[in-house]
Order: C-alpha cells, then structure tokens, then sequence
C-alpha cells in the first residue's frame, strides 16, 4: 500500500477542490511534490471565501443541479487529486493572472503559487483526520488505507505486443512483452491501482485472477473479514 500525502486545505476551498470545481490551489509559497495529493479539508471556515461571489456561484450552481451531497466537512481527507504542475502567478496585470477563475496574483503579500490538480476523485465517505500545515504531509498508514478502499482499481486485457507498446510506451515492459513474440491471443492483463502502481498479470491469468490481485492489494474494510 502507497503512502499517501496530503494538503489542509480551509474549507469550502476544499470541497469546490474535492468537487473538481476548483482546480488549482493556491499558496505563498511552491509545492515541490508531484503526484497523488489527498485534498484535507481542515478545522476552520475561510470567512471571506463564503461571501466570495465566485465561490457562493459555484455551491449555487452545484444546488440547483439537485446535489443534496455539499457539506463542508471539516477535519477529513475529500478527495485524491494528481498534482500536475505548480507554478507562480503570471502577471498578466495588477489584478489579473492565469489559471481564472480560480487564480490568484498573490497570497499572503507573496506571489501566489498556483498548484494545477488533475483527475479528482471525490470519497464517498471522508476520512477522518487531523491535518498539518505541511506541504504535502504523509498521512497515517490507517487514514492512507481508508482513502485507498474507496478508489477503485481498474484492470484491461492487453491483446498483442502493439497495445502492449501503447500502453506502456518505450518502458521497460513493452519492450518484455514485445521481446517474447507472444501469440496475440494470449491474454496479459494490466491492473491500475488508485495510489499509482500498476501490477501485470502474464499469460494465461483469468479474471479470477485479476480478482484475487485485487482483492490481496485492497485492505480489509471489515475486522471480521481477516478472520
Ligand atoms: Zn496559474
């Protein structure tokens, strides 16, 4: 199981992050961390944030679609995002700068960093936990495993070398795979897990397989279940 690291975020900037709604973060000073980043809602409200017309829009707008589900919870990781890019503010002008709506020209009296979140994925049910100016933090092993339960693995059947060579690029598998001169009808499969890795099942494994693979990488969700 992957470590997971995370930002406190205050809220509602982290459920309209949580939500994909907003998705750049902004802080004084850079984050150096790529990949998946745990969005953590912290303890406290942004007063100025729930009069921000832009932010009241955005929850309007989610309402008006019929979602009952906004609730600014506080105190526990919302989502998992991927942690593209950051960068500073361009200074388009005084006032203005990329990343719009959701940028910022500063913060905090510095030149806002902007870090760019990617392929959000929303918990269905938040994970409890206590946050950490930090940036990232490493969240514990038990709220890290919590998080991980509820993404789901994906999986695909890899046919031949050639999707085999699509799927990985030039790494180092496609050039095993496409080094065996394997028949295309046999089967590999590739499974995604939510925290990045990525297993191979070689020829001849089934989906039961794949389900065992599955089953042995996600944690047991219920204490009865290890017995
Ligand atoms: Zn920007």
């Amino acid at each position: 199981m992957a470590e997971l690291r995370c930002v406190t975020v205050q809220q509602p900037w982290a459920a309209l992050e949580a939500l994909g709604l907003k998705p750049v973060e902004i802080r004084g000073v850079p984050m150096h961390y790529r990949g998946l980043l745990g969005i953590h809602a912290g303890q406290t409200c942004d007063p100025r944030a729930l009069r921000d017309p832009l932010v009241l829009e955005a929850l309007d707008g989610l309402r008006s679609t019929g979602r009952r589900d906004i609730r600014l919870t506080c105190g526990a990781v919302l989502a998992v995002a991927n942690v593209v890019d950051c960068h500073r503010a361009a200074p388009y002008a005084p006032d203005r700068t990329c990343c719009q709506p959701w940028g910022w020209v500063t913060y905090g009296g510095k030149t806002a960093q902007h870090i760019v979140l990617t392929d959000v994925r929303r918990l269905t049910a938040p994970v409890p936990c206590r946050g950490s100016q930090a940036m990232p933090w490493r969240a514990p092993e038990d709220v890290a495993a919590a998080v991980w339960a509820q993404l789901e693995p994906t999986w695909q059947l890899v046919n031949t070398a050639a999707e085999a060579r699509a799927m990985f690029g030039g790494a180092e598998q496609a050039n095993y795979i496409a080094g065996r001169q394997l028949p295309d009808e046999e089967w590999r499969w590739v499974i995604d897990f939510p925290d990045g890795g990525r297993t191979t099942l070689w020829v001849g494994a089934t989906e039961a397989d794949v389900a065992a693979e599955i089953a042995n990488w996600r944690p047991e969700r219920e204490p009865e279940e290890t017995q």
